[in-house]
């Protein structure tokens, strides 16, 4: 059996590490916003190359209290991917704001930069590009139409963390970026955790404010703020975690590549990777016109696979006020349909790899 993750496998090695930074929380005594907070926001700041990293709650709070420090709210209009996991739209309508979903280009599963302009109103604030299974979005063409027209880049980095587009990381390359922690990240802790990374010191100083109840000092609050901290212990165990995250992100690279190899000729979509990307491969996404056939094939020999995602955002109850109609986004709706996720990780065995490969191309009819 070859599961989807293993996540037990993945934080194994780091079991000793991990007992005595227990050991070291608790001798410290010190659980919220202290010494591991502020060493994991340097250290995280320096990797993604940004002057600031603002440890918060969660993803989602990551995205949503940045778009709160700018003052996006009611009436305004946030660009998202029509293509995406649902936090990214969450984080607009939390401000208040609607979501103003684009097209993906099929090829990448990225926004796509031809649709963005057509959708850009006089109520307009923000772009949120994502980072989507690992692949950065083509920031520079994203970058350009903002500035055109005053807008905001905020990337959503959750699933992203060091990868490279035109040699720079992500996490510095719009406005803002929001990451998560969530445990299957490609840096992931034993729960939740979050982050802000940007060059904009105000930003960074607004954000402080924001995720700890609008306080500086201690009762004595400036903003309307929200608890939403990334708390010591998380930040700790990151800090093992962060000093192999380009090893384990190596280790994704590898066995993307025998898949890439591995799975060419065969009635499938493999991922294209632009010139320009070096991408992480939270995830390995194929499409396959009969994907939930070959789900079935690949589950009887044993190999654990998931959709990323069954459901778009737009087609959600939780959005059913928007009353989008299926078939307005056709590049969406035809990945959701095709889109199947194989097993990739920082533990799985190149073995493994053969074997899905193995598996895929007997699955074929
Ligand atoms: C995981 C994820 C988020 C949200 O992160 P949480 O920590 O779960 O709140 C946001 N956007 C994308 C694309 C994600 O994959």
């Amino acid at each position: 059996m070859i599961p989807f993750l293993d996540l037990q496998a993945v934080n194994n090695p780091y079991r000793k590490e991990f007992h005595a930074v227990m050991e070291r929380i608790l001798d410290r005594g010190w659980l919220i916003l202290g010494q591991e907070v502020e060493a994991f926001e340097s250290e995280f700041a320096d990797y993604c190359g940004v002057r600031h990293c603002i440890g918060v709650g969660n993803g989602l709070d990551a995205l949503h209290l940045v778009l709160r420090a700018w003052n996006i709210g009611p009436g305004d209009e946030v660009i998202v991917p029509a293509h995406t996991f649902i936090a990214t739209w969450l984080a607009v309508t939390h401000t208040g704001a609607t979501p103003v979903p684009v097209e993906p280009q099929l090829t990448s599963y990225n926004l796509d930069p031809d649709c963005i302009e057509e959708a850009i109103t006089a109520r307009t604030r923000a772009i949120v590009p994502v980072h989507l299974y690992g692949q950065p979005a083509d920031m520079d063409v994203i970058n350009t139409i903002a500035q055109r027209h005053g807008l905001k880049v905020l990337e959503d980095a959750a699933q992203a963390h060091g990868a490279l587009y035109r040699g720079k990381r992500v996490g510095g390359l719009g406005d803002a970026a929001g990451f998560s922690f969530y445990p299957v990240k490609n840096l992931g802790a034993l729960g939740d955790g979050g982050a802000v990374t940007t060059n904009d010191d105000q930003l960074a100083d607004a954000l402080r404010l924001l995720r700890n109840y609008g306080s500086r000092h201690k009762y004595h609050n400036e903003v309307v703020g929200f608890n939403s901290r990334l708390d010591e212990l998380q930040a700790a165990l990151l800090r093992v975690k962060l000093r192999h995250l380009d090893r384990c992100n190596e280790h994704r690279r590898r066995i993307a590549n025998l898949y890439r190899e591995g799975l060419q000729g065969l009635d499938l979509v493999i991922p294209a990777v632009p010139e320009w990307a070096d991408p992480v491969w939270h995830l390995f996404v194929i499409r396959h016109v009969k994907r939930d056939w070959l789900q079935q094939k690949l589950s009887e020999a044993g190999v654990g696979t998931l959709i990323h995602y069954p459901v778009p955002p737009y087609r959600q109850p939780a959005y059913a006020a928007m009353a989008l109609k299926n078939g307005r986004f056709p590049v969406t709706e035809a990945l959701h349909d095709t889109v199947l996720s194989l097993p990739i990780g920082p533990t799985m065995t190149m073995d493994q790899a053969y074997e899905v490969i193995e598996a895929v191309t007997h699955a074929e009819p």
